[in-house]
């Protein structure tokens, strides 16, 4: 029994005493969920407690489906369908309950089944079912999982009265056009009756279940629990209305469909209603009315994450986002009346609504443009055909004679709605919307906004919901410099700027706004892909653990989302076939940023391919680090350009390698040990012969030229190489165990050039006509690249306006984090690019 409450607190306004706590199906699928439940009410201190139940997870959609197999005759799926739900039941029984409750429930159950049995049998042989029948069996399971509840929160809260209280005794409703209205005089009598002004304790409610005004059992549409939450409230004035569920709160999205959503603080009830009006399942939208008629708070919180704060929904909440959702509903028709006989005629939109109205079809937009040509609506797709031929009978004469045209159905479409209070206060919603639609090329056909600019919904192709609700999500919640990045080849280079971007990124984020996500990362053999970010700190665990064979295809189509506003690849091997790709990335629409020589010192021909598609696509694409790794050389050079200067002549040391090598020489310790030693430190390439050829140096320098505006072939440079024509085509081996042959030769070099004060140095040299070579010189001791230290690039600049004084860019110009850190430069430069103020 209900214990008595103190009798000051009773039945004045000031006692609202009860809150009303609904669990959704989700929060109630197994005993574990049940316990979690039962901790949750055990933390509420509440003295009057109503706690609404939804059936367990999925019951309600097995018991129609029940119904739905019977009319087909399917006895015997029913049966097993039945078993099911049996056993499932008893489990959790057999887990919560002792002894005694758990045989009490279970012979309650088993009798509710024999009557479902019984249901299902009569409609397997009228092959049809009325809705009260469905109403029948789809309640069944809200009655189960509350029973459950009330039998095992009694005998875990014995020092608290707990009493299952029958929600059909409680709620009267009479079904109408609109739904289920609830007999409010009615209910409230009943109220009065069963639960009484003083009653206190924990009520523990079926949701979902109420009777007809015949006293028969009926349910409050599916959903419904929601609804009956807030009509319990309202009945029992409670002080709160608390909606527990598998998210923490109202989404500004389907988490289904856009992994960005994130929880809405606060939504006024109008707000709320629209939201769960177009589709976001998380509340159902008759929820509201009588929650806002006495003005109770509803919060939704999560039931696996009670710590979270959950969503406020009430009259008035704190200003906040001006857009707090973005919705949609599936399967909608879209029917277009179209004639000339329409304009200035009054009362056709009446009757054309008068007619569907009569039809029950529920119409969810309209629009009509202010021609009065055409009037366009959305129905159910499920009601497109009835809605046809509806309006074709109404307006049969006026078909006839041609001042009607047309009534065209397209039933494959979807509406997208954005909601919001803020939208009437701040302007360019609209705009931002259908900018976020041209962006990801998607068409809206018909456009409605409600007068209080709290709504506004587009229909489009039902198969472009998923792209048009994350490309719009991304528009008004993401910030405007967010990157969808892919790294391919986290090698040396590739791995040190993963940690860079993972050290920095956060408070790129905080000052710029700037948000740099690596939602790829590929390997020449696997793929990591991750919808919103991969976790930096811990790629590489995670590509072990999570990572897929590679397939370039998907890897790039992945990075290339449509819902985030800018895409990059960053490309970090040494690959031609990866630079290959380049002018295909650009097309579909991603920029490129990159160390690889190859693209940019591949044939011509494929060069200027590369350069057009860029041009044509309007893609960023930035190589910095392809000569002298983090140094400013390109950018030095193309400035010099851009402002009118004429570059005469550039000569350098643009291989670390190589500079480190003749650094070191000096004809006293062999050549051939100088490069062992170097190779050891990790200063050359794998074969030391990719250094040691001089067409590493020779790519930089077409690449330079081409910066210039030369036409310049890689097979235009005159290179001398240092690998003996002998040892060209051997094994690294056999090239480091024979060049010793040759360290004579080189000692000898090197002895000359000390004899005249000179050193020996590797240096490209290119003119303005073209000239370009790369070869081993002699320079006097006091020459700038006679005078640099390890693995330094230098790099001198020849121009009309640096002619007496050449302008040099010098500095290390190898190693990992140089050039890793130049191709972080390149894209903040990016960044900048498209709109970030770094
Ligand atoms: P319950 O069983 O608790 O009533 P529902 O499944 O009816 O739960 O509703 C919660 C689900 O609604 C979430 O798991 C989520 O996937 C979905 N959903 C759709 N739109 C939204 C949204 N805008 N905000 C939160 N959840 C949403
Ligand atoms: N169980 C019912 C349904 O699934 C009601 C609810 O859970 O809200 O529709
Ligand atoms: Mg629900």
């Amino acid at each position: 029994m209900l214990s008595e409450a103190p009798a000051a607190a009773a039945g004045t306004a000031a006692a609202r005493r009860w809150a009303v706590h609904k669990f959704g199906g989700s929060s109630l699928a197994d005993a574990d969920c049940f316990r979690r439940v039962a901790d949750i009410v055990a933390e509420l201190q509440d003295p009057c407690l109503a706690l609404v139940l939804s059936a367990c997870r999925g019951v309600t959609d097995s018991l129609i489906n029940l119904v739905t197999a019977a009319e087909g005759g399917r006895l015997d799926t029913c049966r097993a369908s039945l078993a099911r739900l049996e056993s499932r039941h008893a489990a959790i029984a057999d887990e919560l309950l002792g002894a005694a409750e758990r045989n009490a429930f279970v012979a309650l159950l088993q009798s509710d089944i024999g009557d479902l049995e019984r249901l299902l049998h009569a409609v397997a042989l009228v092959r049809s079912a009325s809705r009260d029948i469905r109403d029948r069996a789809a309640g069944f399971g809200e009655l189960w999982s509350s029973r459950l509840f009330a039998a095992y929160l009694g005998a875990r809260f014995a020092g608290r009265a707990v009493r299952w209280l029958d929600a059909r005794e409680v709620i009267a409703v009479e079904w109408g056009p609109l739904g289920p209205g609830v007999q409010w005089g009615a209910s409230r009598e009943n109220t009065a009756r069963l639960v009484g002004p003083d009653a206190a304790g924990v009520l523990v409610i079926p949701g979902f279940v109420a009777s007809d005004t015949r006293g028969l059992q009926t349910t409050l549409g599916r959903n419904g629990s929601d609804y009956s939450a807030s009509i319990f409230a309202a009945l029992l004035r409670a002080r709160e209305i608390v909606i527990w569920t598998d998210v923490s709160g109202v989404l500004s999205a389907d988490p289904g469909q856009v992994p960005d959503a994130k929880v809405v603080a606060s939504l006024s009830y109008s707000e709320a209603m629209e939201l769960a009006y177009f589709g976001a399942k998380v509340i159902h939208p008759q929820t509201m009315a009588p929650a806002v008629e006495q003005d109770i708070p509803i919060r939704i919180r999560n039931t696996f994450a009670p710590a979270e704060p959950g969503t406020l929904i009430v009259a008035e909440p704190e200003p906040g986002e001006r857009v707090k959702g973005i919705t949609s509903i599936a399967d909608v028709a879209l029917v277009n009346v179209e004639g000339a006989g329409m304009i200035g005629v009054p009362g056709t939109a009446h009757r054309l609504f008068g007619t569907l109205h009569e039809a029950g079809i529920s119409v969810i937009l309209i629009s009509q443009g202010s021609s009065e040509h055409s009037i366009c609506f959305a129905v159910p797709a499920a009601q497109a055909t009835l809605a046809e031929r509806a309006v074709r009978r109404a307006f049969s004469a006026e078909l006839r004679d041609g001042q009607i045209q047309s009534v065209a159905v397209d039933a494959g479409c979807a509406i997208v709605a954005v909601v919001g209070d803020g939208m009437a206060r701040d302007h360019g919603s609209a705009g931002k919307l259908f900018q976020a639609f041209a962006q990801a090329g998607i068409n809206a056909r018909a456009i409605a906004q409600g007068a209080s600019q709290r709504n506004i919904s587009a229909v489009i192709d039902g198969r472009e919901v998923s792209k048009a609700l994350r490309a719009v999500h991304s528009a008004f919640y993401l910030s405007p410099h967010t990157l969808s990045i892919g790294v391919v080849g986290p090698g040396t280079i590739g791995s040190v700027l993963l940690e860079q971007l993972d050290s920095q990124s956060e408070r790129l984020r905080r000052d710029f706004n700037l948000d740099l996500r690596v939602r790829g990362i590929a390997t020449s053999r696997r793929m990591l892909l991750a919808g919103q970010a991969i976790d930096l700190a811990d790629w590489r665990a995670h590509l072990d653990r999570a990572g897929e064979p590679l397939d370039l295809e998907r890897f790039t189509a992945h990075v290339a989302a449509e819902h985030l506003p800018h895409r990059v690849i960053i490309d970090c091997t040494a690959d031609a076939g990866i630079a290959g790709r380049y002018a295909g990335w650009m097309r579909a629409g991603l920029h490129v940023v990159t160390p690889n020589k190859k693209a940019n010192s591949a044939a011509l021909a494929e060069f200027r391919r590369m350069r057009e598609a860029r041009r044509a696509a309007g893609a960023q694409y930035f190589y910095e680090a392809t000569v002298g790794a983090g140094l400013p050389i390109i950018l030095t050079l193309r400035d010099l350009r851009e402002t009118g200067d004429r570059i005469r002549e550039i000569e350098g040391i643009l291989s670390g390698t190589l500079a480190y090598l003749f650094n070191v020489f000096d004809g006293g310790v062999p050549f051939s040990e100088v490069v062992k030693d170097a190779k050891a430190r990790g200063l050359t390439e794998p074969d030391p012969r990719d250094d040691l050829s001089g067409m590493d140096v020779a790519r930089k320098l077409v690449i330079l030229g081409r910066e210039m505006g030369l036409e310049l072939e890689l097979g235009d440079v005159e290179v001398e190489s240092l690998v003996p024509a002998a040892l060209r085509d051997c094994s690294i081996d056999e090239f480091l165990a024979r060049l010793p042959a040759e360290d004579a030769a080189m000692s000898a070099l090197a002895a000359e050039a000390r004899r005249e004060g000179q050193v020996l140095r590797y240096v490209a040299r290119l003119t303005a006509a073209g000239r370009a070579t790369v070869a081993l010189e002699r320079l006097p001791a006091g020459h700038a690249f006679a005078n640099i230290a390890l693995t330094d690039n230098v790099v001198r600049f020849v121009t009309d306006r640096y002619c007496d004084n050449a302008l040099v860019v010098q500095g290390p110009g190898a190693g990992p984090a140089v050039t890793a850190a130049g191709v972080f430069s390149d894209l903040l430069r990016l960044a900048a690019g498209i709109g970030a103020r770094i």
